[in-house]
């Protein structure tokens, strides 16, 4: 029986030795990046200095078209963070400072990225300007391709803020017992959980921000709090310390991903899935639903070639109207005061402050008109919109009596509504979107003053119920949401 060390060692030689050897095999052999393609740097990076020299960091200011590896760090801020790069501070920065002044998750990333003898290391605190206004509107508006080109990108998913750090080893919180073979061999005996976590309740990964810098790094190593996991393309998961854990992960949206199953993937399905995940995380400022995921959907406009709609696709749009509160994740936003729809249009996820279900409507009988958004501004055709109106050709039907369960067994009907605020009543309609694969799908909508309609909830109906008379018959007609 060979004694194994009740650490994870994430941080050992040998650990980063694979670390090491994954990146090499991944550049050298890899579809994950365009290969011999050293990307151009950030118009800022941090010089990480060396391990056997003495050079202290750095901040580099890249010359135009400067090419070089680096890596990007993924992380929580946390609360304010103290050094900083600032109009006053840029020069002293440029001069260097040393690594025990730094706050320990960007300290930790510096001596990552000088073990993977990658030269150059990209944190945001640090290489945008944080007092100046036109240099974070320039930088953030980049961030996109910032972690695109990465060599690859540090995520200090276990870290609740950037004073934590995540270069340690792991302690499993696994139960052990003593092991008695004679009276003069003993060991100790781990029990292991299987299903233990995903790494999805890690800090980073309830954090918008995070999950567009995920998705659009080719590489990522990933501190968690159980242990160090290698992603890319070709290896979606593979873990430095062999364990139970299982890890959920679903394909990788990377450049050559998209480039390679983008055009053929079912884009209801792939929308669909980025947006249930994405929706589920927290943002500082609920205004940045939209634009902390843009960077993704700029990819995928390139190679979808398809209008993009408040948080939709037009192709797929009316199989994906179908969204409905996810009640047992009420604890994003706490810091809003508002419960209740925030913004325009109705219609939309983005603004609904909470995560969501979507169960997709397999075969929409609903049909997509036209649908006009009016976006904050002209420069991020990805961002935020002020307004959105949809004007869609369907079947509406009155609220029946009596909104209980009809029927027994596996029959059923619900009415989800959005907000706790709103009750359902006899105002409201039903504006029927298809066949889901329970069954029928309507939106709950009410009219306005103005004539045209808001979105009120999601209904649902199990196939099989007994009194099926509440979406049958009804005509065709034009409806206007906003
Ligand atoms: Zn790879």
């Amino acid at each position: 029986m060979v004694r194994r060390s009740p650490f994870r060692e994430i941080v050992s030689n040998t650990a980063f030795e694979y670390y090491r050897t994954w990146l090499r095999e991944c550049e050298a052999f890899h579809a994950c990046v365009q290969r011999n393609n050293t990307p151009r740097l950030p118009t800022r990076v941090i010089n990480v200095g060396s391990l056997n020299t003495n050079s202290v960091p750095k901040l580099h200011l890249s010359k135009k078209g400067e090419k070089g590896r680096y890596a990007a760090l993924s992380y929580c801020w946390g609360r304010q963070q103290d050094f900083t790069t600032t109009v006053k501070t840029l020069h002293e920065r440029i001069q260097g400072f040393g690594v025990d002044v730094l706050p320990k998750t960007i300290s930790d990333a510096i001596i990552v990225a000088q073990r993977l003898d990658i030269q150059y290391l990209w944190v945001d605190s640090l290489c945008i300007i944080q007092d100046s206004a036109p240099d974070k509107i320039r930088e953030i508006s980049k961030m996109g391709d910032t972690y695109r080109k990465a060599t690859v990108t540090i995520a200090a998913a276990s870290a609740r803020g950037v004073t934590e750090g995540f270069l340690f080893d792991r302690l499993p919180d696994d139960p052990s017992l003593p092991f008695y073979l004679s009276h003069s061999t003993s060991g100790t005996i781990s029990f292991s959980t299987v299903a233990n976590s995903d790494g999805r309740n890690d800090p980073l990964s309830t954090r918008g921000w995070a999950f567009q810098e995920f998705v659009l790094s080719p590489r990522v190593i990933l501190f968690d709090k159980f242990q160090a996991t290698w992603h890319c393309s070709e290896n979606l998961c593979k873990e430095v310390v062999p364990s139970y854990l299982r890890y959920n992960v679903g394909p990788r949206l990377t450049y050559s991903y998209v480039k390679r199953n983008g055009q053929t993937a079912s884009d209801a399905d792939s929308w669909r899935s980025i947006i249930r995940d994405y929706a589920s995380s927290d943002l500082t400022f609920f205004e940045d639903r939209l634009t902390a995921i843009s960077g993704v959907v700029k990819d995928l406009a390139k190679v979808w070639r398809d209008d993009y709609l408040a948080g939709f696709w037009r192709n797929s749009l009316v199989h994906l109207l179908s969204w409905k509160r996810k009640t047992d994740k009420y604890i994003n936003f706490q810091h809003l005061r508002s419960k209740g729809r925030i913004g325009s249009p109705s219609w939309s996820w983005k603004t609904a402050p909470f995560g969501i279900y979507l169960n997709p409507v397999d075969e929409p009988v609903i049909e997509l008109i036209d649908c006009h958004v009016t976006l904050l501004s002209p420069f991020a055709p990805f961002g935020e919109v002020i307004e959105g109106v949809l004007t869609l050709r369907g079947k509406i039907f009155p609220i029946p009596d009596g909104t209980e369960v009809k029927g027994n067994g596996n029959n059923w009907v619900q009415y989800n509504l959005d907000y706790d605020s709103v009750k359902l009543d006899n105002s409201m309609r039903l504006l029927l979107l298809g066949d889901g694969s329970n069954g029928p799908l309507a939106l709950i909508i009410r009219e306005l003053e103005n004539g045209r309609f808001e979105r009120i909830g999601l209904y649902e109906q199990r196939y099989g119920i007994s009194d099926n008379s509440t979406l049958e018959n009804g005509s065709d007609q034009i409806i206007i949401m906003e």
